[in-house]
């Protein structure tokens, strides 16, 4: 394992990241919310998580990764004020809520695909752990920190803050926390800043569940807690959420958490930046219009230049999204898939790269490991490139392959299909024959075909467990 460092929230500094049981990492990130289309600004946070879980990976960590879906208890504010989303879209479509979070997982998944993002090693959803919740709030209520009302069951935010009454991840007071914000205040409520932990006598709501405490549904912040817990334990390594999560919602889940376990609950909270349009603001759903991936793509951008639009900013910086940066963002993919392709197709572990390669690979994992710097990483990449042009000198593709696989362009996978694609019929049936020749130990054969593909122009170069076929320079 490589030493890496992460900007911790909890701490306000960049820290060496030691996760509890080095080298495996327990890693959890708050999902979507499935009631509508995530848009590019919801993406943008899980293209976030993807890198930084391939460059732990790179530098030698095991990560497991746990990220929910969240299909109840989402309040159309996150103060548990306003409607069930899921349920409000429900009405408005005709469908069940079951329908609405199946139909919007099942398009995160499509768009999360498109982008290389690779799924969790757990994807939860909230219905599916109503009991986890429901042991959890047993807990918080064991040890004096939430009080049972008829209109629910609510955490007791003064009692747990105590007399500072400040938050430790936010650091604000519960005062500055809510300034100018008119809060519903149920009569239930000891103090308006307590939240709903489970919510009782509702009978508009479509989805209930039975309790020790009446039939409800349970509040929104329970969820990440008690699905964190379940599989990855009471302290995680790291999570991650948007940095509009901070004040309100990561605030509940270590009030829940810890109040319950008396366990610290995250060691590391690593919150990313917003997309923008331009400077300052968000692209959310409240203000109006706002891309999709699928935009994108009809206007003829390939999702993974959106990949790599994300990849070329600091996840600590918000992105400004416009015409100019996604096409500049093209352009850098099509420069790699331009020189993948000129190196024809090869079986993986190709010829043994040039001495001169490797220290592109030093230099892009200290820039990984320094905060997840990933635009300086992408700037490595794209001067190996460079480099490789300069020298015609094409002997990188381990080096590349291996950035590829924090990049995450499928280069190789744009190997095959140059094949595939552009292989003449002839030559790709001869090396398909030279390769069943080669594994069937029948050199005779290999090298005949050798000779065959030579004169075809194909530069034919072996190792002891693969061959590449490259065309020979034009
Ligand atoms: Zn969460």
């Amino acid at each position: 394992m490589k030493p890496f460092h992460i900007f911790n929230t909890l701490s306000r500094t960049v820290e060496e990241f030691r996760p509890l049981d080095p080298p495996n990492v327990s890693l959890y990130s708050c999902g979507p919310t499935v009631y509508l289309p995530q848009h590019l600004g919801n993406m943008r946070a899980f293209l976030f998580v993807d890198a930084l879980k391939r460059a732990l990976r790179l530098s030698g960590y095991r990560v497991r990764h746990v990220m929910n879906i969240t299909d109840v208890g989402h309040m159309t504010s996150d103060e548990d004020a306003g409607e069930d989303k899921i349920e409000k879209t429900a009405r408005a479509e005709g469908k069940t809520p079951r329908e609405v979070a199946d139909h919007y997982t099942t398009l995160f998944l499509r768009d999360a695909d498109m982008l290389a993002i690779e799924r969790p090693d757990v994807l939860c959803r909230a219905t599916d752990h109503i009991a986890d919740m429901v042991r959890l709030i047993e807990r918080i209520l064991e040890h004096g920190y939430a009080y049972v009302t008829p209109s629910g069951v609510y955490f007791d935010v003064e009692k747990w803050r105590g007399p500072s009454r400040v938050g430790r991840l936010s650091r604000q007071s519960l005062d500055e926390q809510y300034a100018g914000q008119r809060l519903e205040h149920s009569p239930d409520k000891k103090s308006p800043h307590d939240f709903a932990l489970w919510v009782l006598n509702q009978p508009r709501h479509l989805m209930q569940w039975d309790s020790p405490w009446g039939r409800g549904y349970p509040g929104w912040h329970i969820e990440c807690s008690a699905m964190s817990m379940k599989y990855l334990g009471e302290t995680i390594d790291i999570h991650t959420g948007g940095t509009d999560h901070i004040p309100v919602h990561h605030e509940n889940e270590i009030a829940q958490s810890e109040s319950a376990t008396g366990q610290p609950f995250v060691r590391y909270f690593v919150h990313n930046a917003f997309l923008v349009e331009k400077e300052g603001t968000k692209i959310s759903k409240s203000a109006g219009k706002f891309p999709l991936l699928s935009d994108l793509v009809a206007s003829g951008i390939h999702p993974l230049a959106f990949r790599l639009l994300c990849f070329g900013a600091k996840y600590r910086s918000e992105i400004v999204f416009n015409d100019e940066a996604i096409r500049a963002a093209q352009k850098n993919f099509e420069y790699f898939a331009e020189f993948a392709r000129t190196l024809g197709d090869v079986e993986a572990g190709a010829p043994q790269d040039s001495a001169w390669a490797g220290e592109y690979r030093e230099r892009f994992v200290e820039a990984l490991n320094n905060d997840l710097n990933t635009p300086q990483a992408l700037a490595v990449a794209l001067e190996l490139v460079a480099e490789a042009y300069r020298r015609d000198d094409r002997r990188v593709w381990n080096t590349l392959s291996e950035l590829d696989s924090v990049l995450g362009l499928d280069l190789a996978g744009l190997r095959k299909a140059v094949r595939a694609a552009e292989l003449p019929p002839e030559v790709a049936r001869l090396i398909e024959e030279r390769q069943a020749a080669r594994r069937d130990r029948n050199y005779k054969l290999a090298d005949e075909l050798r000779r065959r593909l030579e004169e075809l122009g194909y530069e034919v170069r072996d190792t002891r467990d693969s061959s590449s076929y490259v065309p020979k320079a034009v």
